[in-house]
């Protein structure tokens, strides 16, 4: 309190000398009735204690061998692959910077560069996404189009993470059938695990509700798991089979490829995930989805069953607080690095409470690194 008084004192007394007229007196009065609050002044100040404390706990990388101190503490990275949602215009005014490696098509600076310094380090990358329409092998051919190599293996989407969470966490039994809200991403995922299902892209699914669906949808033994992904076809008919099939037994898993709300591509926010299929059961059925992408836990166990990793040796690399930053941080990865060209800014950790270990500018920066001087 005292801080704040003789700080902002000589602020309020410089805007008296400065304002003249009947706007003085207005401000003489408010001082007098005690009515004014000096936001504008105390939030300079918080912001200025803010900058302070995150300069404190967050390491910034600016100078080559902060990089390669940085990449000698890790043996592997999980990369952010998704693009953000777009809320702030005037303070990010560039459109492409919206993640990490790309915005849509497009790769962002030295980006490919970085990649390859930190492959001939013998460093393993893992391409992590949020996003369900897409396959391992979508992903690898877009890595391809954009002419950086990556294989199938490197890749984990989040209907990957929804298929193994179902296999080899859950060990789902063979003769139930999964119900699919969503698009070949998570049919081709399940597929490759070995698991049935049923719904998806099936066109039966996508036609108009009809009177006779009344009495011709009921509970379906067979059904053992219903899971929501983003679904460029939802139908009523679809939600109301996944429905009457949440409520047929409380052990029907009820599993959210991810609960994104928006999906930020091409320069504009759509529906997500979340909006499309997952919240709308959540809330007819008054039962919570199991989330399969970031930042829960459910994704982080599907990547340690899949690869053996070193956790203390595990940074995450991502541009988003809330998810990629947060997922590292509830995953006790060793490192946690925040890109600034996406969502968030230095002065957000502290408006979230969210602190990574590292930041740095760009993912591209790290091309610095290449000539090996460092
Ligand atoms: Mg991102």
């Amino acid at each position: 309190m005292a801080l704040r008084r003789y700080t902002t004192f000589p602020a309020i007394a410089s805007l008296y000398m400065w304002i003249r007229g009947p706007r003085r007196t207005m401000l003489a009065l408010r001082l007098q009735r005690g009515i004014f609050v000096p936001n504008r002044f105390s939030n300079r100040l918080a912001r200025q204690y803010n900058a302070l404390y995150t300069m404190q706990r967050v390491a910034r990388l600016f100078f080559p061998p902060d990089y390669s101190s940085f990449v000698s503490k890790f043996d592997t990275f999980l990369l952010d692959c998704d693009g953000s949602p777009f809320p702030f215009p005037h303070r990010t005014p560039l459109m492409f910077r919206t993640g990490v490696i790309w915005n849509a098509d497009t790769l962002f600076p030295r980006v490919k560069e970085t990649l390859s310094y930190l492959r001939s380090q013998g460093k393993q990358l893992i391409f992590v996404s949020n996003n369900s329409t897409k396959s391992r092998r979508a992903y690898a051919q877009k890595f391809e189009n954009l002419g950086i190599p990556a294989s199938e293996d490197e890749i984990f989407g989040s209907s990957y993470s929804a298929a193994i969470y179902l296999s080899r966490v859950r060990n789902f039994p063979a003769n139930k059938k999964v119900y699919v809200l969503g698009e070949r991403g998570i049919e081709e995922e399940l597929k490759a695990e070995g698991i049935n299902y049923v719904g998806g892209t099936d066109p039966n699914e996508r036609i108009d509700f009809a009177r006779t669906d009344y009495d011709a949808l009921g509970p379906n033994p067979e059904i053992g798991a219903v899971l929501c992904g983003l679904d460029q076809h939802i139908s009523y008919k679809k939600l109301s089979k996944a429905l009457v099939y949440l409520r047929q037994s409380p052990e029907v898993l009820f599993l959210a490829t991810n609960l994104d709300s928006t999906y930020p591509t091409h320069g504009n926010i759509f529906p997500g995930a979340g909006t499309t299929t997952t919240i709308p059961l959540e809330y007819a059925s008054g039962r919570q989805a199991t989330n399969c992408g970031k930042p829960s836990k459910a994704m982080m166990n599907a990547i340690f069953a899949r690869y053996q990793l070193d956790r203390e040796r595990t940074c995450i690399v991502g541009d988003r607080l809330d998810t990629d930053i947060q997922f590292g941080i509830d995953g006790n990865l060793g490192g946690t690095l925040l890109v600034l060209t996406g969502i968030n800014q230095l002065e957000d950790c502290a408006r979230q409470g969210i602190y990574p270990d590292y930041v740095t500018n760009a993912f591209g920066d790290f091309a610095v690194l290449q000539n090996g001087e460092y």
